[in-house]
């Protein structure tokens, strides 16, 4: 837990959220500014940094059942979708919680900008 991390906050309640999915050690809610129609970020209960802080593997890979979970939730499983983990500046991470993006509902670039 860390006092004042943004997601952190979320998990405790603290901060309103559109939360779609819920787990023992995850929650998955919608992001603020979403960049895609389907735009859901799936994040632990347990503040980690980024993917270089998370130790547990499973951790990391019930994050990514739990996108795919909601990806089939909101419709998107068969049409398509994209999950990426933002890992530090040159990732593009702006929040220090590590989260999963989870991006749908139209052809998605690639490579990303
Ligand atoms: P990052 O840039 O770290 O990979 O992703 C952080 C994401 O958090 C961004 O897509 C941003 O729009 C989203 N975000 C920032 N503040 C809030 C907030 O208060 N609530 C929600 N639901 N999403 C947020
Ligand atoms: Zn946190």
């Amino acid at each position: 837990m860390s006092e004042n991390c943004l997601f952190c906050r979320i998990v405790r309640g603290e901060i309103p959220a559109t939360i779609v999915a819920t787990t023992d050690d995850a929650i998955a809610f919608r992001d603020i500014d979403p960049k895609a129609p389907v735009h859901v970020l799936v994040v632990p209960r347990e503040h980690i940094r980024s993917l270089n802080d998370a130790t547990d593997p499973s951790l990391v890979g019930r994050l990514v059942a739990l996108a795919t979970d909601v990806a089939r939730k909101e419709g998107v499983a068969e049409s398509g979708y994209r999950v990426v983990f933002n890992t530090n500046e040159h990732g593009g991470q702006t929040v220090h919680h590590l989260h999963a993006h989870l991006l749908a509902g139209r052809p998605l670039n690639w490579p990303p900008g």
